[in-house]
């Protein structure tokens, strides 16, 4: 990368008013890898008047579908045809295994083509009422999008906040995490040169509680979308009641995934390593509790643990690599800090847990993917999310214990359930309370599909129809096909 990276507002790179600077750490080695512009209130309020006049006095507003739709395909094409290089990128970056970054590039390509055939799709509805009365129901775009996006999965979270909001005709202002802008700055340089029109698409690059947080209050903006962890959405949340913004929230999980004695054993154990270990566990929908029915407890986890030792952690650029370092010295702290906790509360970890230290590792942030047993439901570790390599495992001794444990949450963003009973899985499913859903599988995600959580873990929905249509605001249009006096006044 260049020097100095810098942000993206009204079709400029330019630098923070305040001339501040942030150096980006590689989580493999905690060396800096780049340096990047750090942008405040002052710069997110620039690029909010940029957005806001490209919406209204530029005519983006009016962009025919097809037009926003060839922008899109355009812009999924650059994108593709730089897997490698995206990829890398984001390895350096986050520290995820590169085939996982490879799979997040495709998956971000395939976002965006989704959203540019939705964008040209029909959205309207039409009703006759009262004769001579005809009603139409359109969908018409929010106006200002403010989007923030945590550090987990950078490139492909920038896909599914970008994609809706320009597919349906809003502009954007765009904030990466602070520890992970490097894919988003690639990204927007191909906005750029795929000839978005200046102000419809702008990237402000800078801290929460600085950027994020002039996004979430500017009255300029329309909408909110937010992802990361639930005590941030609750102050986003807050900061947008000064204008009433739309909001949409993505946040946190503690989702159960529950093995019944009837699953297919050696599928259900890999499963169950997919649902927490991917992404080093830092996945909102992570399957961090795993509720086992009593009878195979013992056999499964013996199974679980032989596996999970095997899991080969390191730099994620390495060949072979299967889990990269957690994304920060803090927030590896942070989960050391809670292994720690598990132990203090009685849990018996059954393996991992520890900082690496070994092998070259020792300027990384990796941590050993760890299993806790003999858990009870009120333990904190149970309760909170760890968001890293730590399941906990719960008992339960039939289907109605089952579904009480895994509903003990403030969460309900995910859940999963193996069996073979087709019935029982389906049942069961349909007691949690949760947004996102698996039978025999686990952490699957499709474009198609709406996604989002009950409870704590958010408001709204994104993917699918279902994420265009947050994008979007409903107007009724109500047309008298014989316009004559009503004559309800009779003088
Ligand atoms: P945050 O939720 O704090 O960060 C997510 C995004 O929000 C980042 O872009 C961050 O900016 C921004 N942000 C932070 N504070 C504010 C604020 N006050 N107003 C507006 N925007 C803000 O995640 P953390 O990195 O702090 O992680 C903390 C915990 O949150 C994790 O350990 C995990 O439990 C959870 N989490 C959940 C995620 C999910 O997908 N559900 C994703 C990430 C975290 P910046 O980073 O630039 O400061």
């Amino acid at each position: 990368m260049e020097s100095l990276e810098k942000m993206y507002i009204d079709g400029q790179w330019v630098s923070a008013l305040a001339g501040k600077t942030r150096n980006i750490i590689n989580p493999a080695d905690g060396c800096v890898i780049a340096t990047v512009v750090e942008g405040a209130a002052e710069d997110a309020q620039l690029a909010v008047a940029a957005a806001k006049r490209a919406f209204y006095e530029d005519g983006w507003m009016e962009t025919p579908p097809v037009e926003r739709a060839r922008l899109m395909f355009a812009l999924a094409d650059a994108l593709e045809q730089r897997t490698d290089k995206f990829a890398k990128l984001e390895t350096l970056n986050n520290g995820k295994a590169l085939r996982e970054a490879e799979c997040d590039v495709g998956d971000a390509a395939a976002c965006f083509r989704y959203y540019a055939g939705l964008a040209t799709k029909p959205h309207g509805q039409t009703y006759d009422v009262v004769d001579p009365m005809q009603t139409l129901v359109v969908r018409e775009p929010i106006g200002v999008c403010g989007q923030i996006v945590p550090w987990n999965y950078p490139l492909l979270m920038a896909a599914w906040k970008l994609g809706p909001a320009l597919a349906a005709g809003n502009t954007v202002i765009f904030k990466p995490s602070e520890l992970t802008p490097l894919t988003a700055i690639k990204l927007f340089e191909l906005i750029e040169a795929v000839g978005y029109p200046k102000g419809v698409a702008n990237l402000v690059l800078g801290a929460g509680n600085t950027v994020g947080q002039e996004i979430a209050k500017n009255y300029d903006i329309d909408k909110v979308a937010f992802t990361g962890g639930t005590t941030t959405g609750r102050s986003i949340m807050m900061a947008a009641t000064g204008n009433i913004k739309n909001i949409s929230l993505e946040l946190g999980g503690k989702s159960p995934n529950i093995i019944f004695a009837d699953a297919d054993f050696e599928a259900a154990v890999d499963w169950t390593l997919f649902a927490i270990f991917i992404n080093q566990g830092e996945v909102c929908s992570a399957g961090s509790r795993l509720l086992i029915e009593e009878s195979i407890h013992d056999e499964f986890i013996e199974r679980l643990v032989e596996r999970t030792k095997k899991i080969k952690v390191g730099p994620g650029l390495e060949e072979g690599v299967e889990m990269g370092p957690l994304i920060s010295e803090t927030h590896m702290n942070r989960v050391l800090d809670y292994v720690e906790l598990g132990k203090k509360e009685g849990a018996k970890l059954m393996c991992g847990g520890q900082r690496i230290l070994g092998d070259g590792l020792e300027k990384g942030y990796f941590v050993e993917p760890a299993i806790f047993t003999n858990t009870t439901p009120d333990m904190r570790i149970v309760q909170e999310e760890i968001f890293g390599p730590v399941l906990v495992v719960q008992k339960f001794k039939d289907e109605k214990e089952a579904i009480a444990l895994a509903n003990n949450t403030i969460y309900g963003l995910a859940g999963g359930v193996f069996t073979q009973d087709g019935a029982k899985g389906l049942r069961v499913i349909k007691k949690l309370r949760a947004g996102i859903t698996w039978i025999n599988a686990y952490n699957p995600t499709y474009n198609e599909a709406p996604w989002g959580g009950y409870k704590q873990s958010g408001i709204g929905r994104e993917l699918g129809t279902f994420g265009f249509e947050e994008y979007t605001e409903v107007k009724q249009i109500n047309i008298n096909l014989d316009p004559s006096p009503i004559g309800w006044f009779k003088n």
